[in-house]
């Protein structure tokens, strides 16, 4: 089906949005994104999403060509426009083109490009029996090298993990930092229960600040669930009592198995039922 593809301004039918291959984002993965879910017309979170947009692309040094203004009535614009009432929000911002050398400072037209689109992540008997995980030999980017918190078109990173995942006959895979801490999943946050407690990775751990993170969070602290951001290893999850997955396209997903041991018993847990239930209301709210 074709779309509305919205470019610096303008909308292209999906067959003619075009980008230029000398654009860097494309060359070199230079530029940031953000990917947001449309729940009955509405995005959820924008306000947060272009925060960290515009946070990722403080971090890169890239100004943007429109204000965060501007950006959150186009992306709105764009659902409209799509007649999109449940789906997804590819927003990217690449540094623009240039010669071919890694320079950014010859780039003097970043892109500003809007997709959305509809969107099926993971089969929904994933989200009724929970998936299976396994440990990555690719740890997540030393946040020196390149910071986890920007979420950056350069996504080698979880690439290099996700196809491990695969191969193992994994949708996701666990990723440590350089510590040998839990960090993330490729794509997804990662939660565990423990005795009633609410465990997730601090951002130190080299994480992205995932919006559905802090939204499940906060729904956990309505509900009278004790939370802790805390550095955690394997060993944690191994013995934990649930866990879970979150993402802005995955949601709320159960974990049951990871490295070839149940989590817990290895079904889905009564807190990450709970959790999830809270988080499908409050997006609809
Ligand atoms: N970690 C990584 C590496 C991600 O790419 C994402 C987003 N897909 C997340 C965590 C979750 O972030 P959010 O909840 O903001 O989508």
């Amino acid at each position: 089906m074709s779309r509305q593809i919205y470019i610096n301004g303008q909308f292209f039918d999906s067959e003619n949005a075009k980008i230029s291959v000398y654009d860097h984002g494309l060359l070199y993965g230079d530029g940031v994104f953000e990917g947001m879910r449309i729940y009955g017309g509405k995005v959820f979170r924008l306000k947060e999403h272009l925060v960290r947009l515009e946070e990722s692309g403080r971090a890169i040094g890239l100004p943007f060509p429109i204000s965060m203004e501007q950006l959150a009535e186009d992306v709105n614009a764009t659902v409209k426009k799509n007649a999109i009432e449940d789906g997804y929000i590819r927003l990217v911002v690449t540094r623009g083109s240039g010669p071919l050398g890694l320079d950014p400072f010859k780039c003097s037209d970043p892109q500003v490009i809007i997709i959305a689109d509809s969107i099926t992540l993971y089969p929904e008997s994933f989200y009724e029996n929970g998936l299976e995980l396994v440990t990555a030999s690719t740890i997540r980017n030393h946040p020196a090298a390149l910071s986890p918190r920007i979420k950056s078109l350069n996504y080698l990173n979880n690439i290099l993990a996700k196809m491990e995942g695969l191969k193992a006959g994994c949708v996701e895979a666990l990723m440590l930092n350089h510590k040998g801490e839990v960090a993330e999943c490729t794509g997804d946050n990662l939660f565990i229960v423990k005795n009633g407690r609410l465990s997730t990775p601090p951002v130190e751990a080299g994480i992205l600040q995932g919006i559905t993170r802090d939204a499940v969070l906060e729904l956990a602290r309505e509900a009278g669930i004790e939370t802790s951001e805390c550095p955690m290893t394997r060993h944690d999850i191994y013995v934990a009592d649930e866990c879970f997955l979150t993402g802005s396209a995955a949601e709320v997903i159960p974990a049951v198995k990871l490295d070839g041991r149940d989590i817990g018993d290895g079904n889905v847990g009564p807190i990450t039922k709970k959790l999830n239930e809270a988080f499908r209301k409050l997006v609809r709210q």
